[in-house]
């Protein structure tokens, strides 16, 4: 996936279906730039989707192509998610996933917020 330039956004990803609200979600915040919700098998007690309300793929391309405002936004927005389920005090791990080796599922950007447990070593594979 190219780092620089916009690589192409399937208009029928899971996630921007729900952007659309064709398909229905366990909503936990929304704002102007962010949409969050649970994820549908989650991994932790507490397992959250923060995904931009851009046409973003990966984090690549958000971070290459967003505006400043979209990127305050998004990362404010993550922010204000952990503040909203309570767990900024025992703590917390996002997560987000870019491309094959990641093995990233949905082709719309995603932050994983997880929580509710000691979450272990960093990466189990
Ligand atoms: P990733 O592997 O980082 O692309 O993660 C995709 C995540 O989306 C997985 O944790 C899935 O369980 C989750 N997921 C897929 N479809 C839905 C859905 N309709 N609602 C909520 N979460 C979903």
């Amino acid at each position: 996936m190219a780092v620089s330039g916009k690589p192409p956004y399937d208009e029928q990803n899971i996630f921007a279906r729900i952007l659309r609200g064709e398909i229905p979600c366990r909503k936990v915040y929304e704002d102007e730039w962010a949409l969050a919700f649970h994820d549908i098998n989650p991994q932790a007690p507490l397992h959250v989707l923060v995904i931009p309300k851009g046409k973003y793929v990966a984090y690549s391309d958000f971070a290459a192509g967003a505006s400043d405002a979209e990127i305050a936004g998004y990362s404010r927005a993550i922010r204000a998610v952990v503040v909203a389920l309570g767990l900024e005090d025992d703590g917390y791990r996002l997560l987000t996933n870019m491309g094959p080796n990641s093995h990233q599922e949905v082709p719309h950007l995603h932050v994983h917020v997880f929580g509710g447990r000691p979450l272990g070593p960093m990466l189990v594979v």
